[in-house]
């Protein structure tokens, strides 16, 4: 089965919603893709606080929810699916779905995003979202004056441990090797915050927990083998996040970690026609609100791009 389309958008977070809300409203008639995650990261979270417009807060699968309402109420054909080939060498760009359905559009819009990188503990799956968490901005805020660890020793990790310390009581920080892989100015502000404690050489073996959520964990140092549980509230993994990009290798620029280069104050990959959006072009900022900024500028882009091509 093949189709012919104006302008296609992978991915269904809040980058690729936007992008379908402003792409509908221009009369580019988007097809979207969701992906193996419809809605995205957000639809792990459970509570949202820190999204404009919702000043009670709302939680990360109906904000979604909203979002996609929003974008098929101005045309876009939303439908589940997962994009497993591209072939960009050539005008229209080939996208297939599924192995099956190929798709030829003028214009691409990537919004994949990012998968957090997870630890493989089995408490990571029993108690995401009643203690487990990849996101202290995200959720922070709901373990005030409370006792958190966070693992991890990069740069994230390190602003991560910052955030929580304003906000909780102790921050118990894991760090698998005798050093921090963060950079110094960031290691300096970890080592002289007295709330948080650095556990070094130090692994994390179980999430302990009860039907109320986390309670607590237990670390062993991997050089004496010694375990100790720490009793706690919060479990922040901190180790990195991978861009899902694997199918765009070799066809678009990435940086070393594989993150979709796009031009700078724009959303133009290095491919006329194919623009990138959300946490797939951003391992920075990484927030809901700026994946939706630059889920707009990808759409302004693309209808520029397509008029300018005499294709809209
Ligand atoms: P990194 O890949 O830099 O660091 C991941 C950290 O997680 C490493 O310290 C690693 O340990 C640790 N880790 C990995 N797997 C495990 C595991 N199974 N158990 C325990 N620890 C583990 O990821 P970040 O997300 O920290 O940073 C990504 C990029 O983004 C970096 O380039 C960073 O500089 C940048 N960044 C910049 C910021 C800023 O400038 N404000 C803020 C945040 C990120 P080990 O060191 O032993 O390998």
């Amino acid at each position: 089965m093949s189709e012919k389309i104006k302008c296609l958008i992978i991915g269904s977070g809040p980058a690729g919603y936007t992008a379908a809300i402003y792409a509908s409203r221009a009369g580019l008639h988007p097809i979207m893709y969701q992906g193996s995650q419809p809605g995205g990261q957000l639809t792990t979270t459970t509570e949202v606080d820190n999204f404009p417009g919702y000043p009670q807060g709302t939680d990360g699968p109906a904000m979604m929810v909203d979002l996609e309402n929003q974008a098929k109420r101005f045309g876009t054909d939303v439908r589940f699916g997962m994009a497993t080939k591209v072939d960009f060498t050539s005008s229209p760009k080939k996208v297939w779905v599924d192995d099956t359905i190929e798709i030829e559009a003028d214009a691409v819009i990537i919004a994949t995003g990012a998968s957090a990188k997870w630890l493989g503990l089995e408490g990571e799956t029993t108690f995401n979202g009643l203690g487990v968490s990849a996101c202290a901005v995200c959720d922070g805020f709901f373990y005030r004056n409370q006792t958190v660890a966070v693992v991890g020793a990069g740069d994230t990790a390190a602003e991560e441990a910052s955030y929580l310390a304003n906000l909780c009581t102790k921050v118990h920080l894991i760090v698998r090797r005798g050093e921090m892989r963060a950079s110094l100015i960031m290691q300096e502000r970890v080592k002289n915050n007295p709330k948080i404690e650095i556990h070094w050489n130090s692994e994390t073996e179980e999430i302990l927990g009860d039907a109320n959520g986390v309670t607590g964990i237990r670390i062993v140092n991997n050089i004496s083998k010694a375990t100790e549980e720490i009793a706690l509230t919060g479990f922040f993994v901190a180790i990195g996040h991978q861009p899902n990009t694997s199918i765009f290798k070799g066809q678009l620029e990435m940086d070393k970690q594989e993150y979709l280069v796009t031009e700078k104050g724009s959303s133009r990959t290095n491919i006329e026609g194919v623009f990138a959006c959300g946490d797939v072009q951003d391992s920075i900022y990484r927030q809901a609100i700026t994946a939706a900024g630059t889920g707009c500028i990808a759409a302004l882009d693309a209808e520029r791009w397509l008029a300018a091509s005499n294709l809209h």
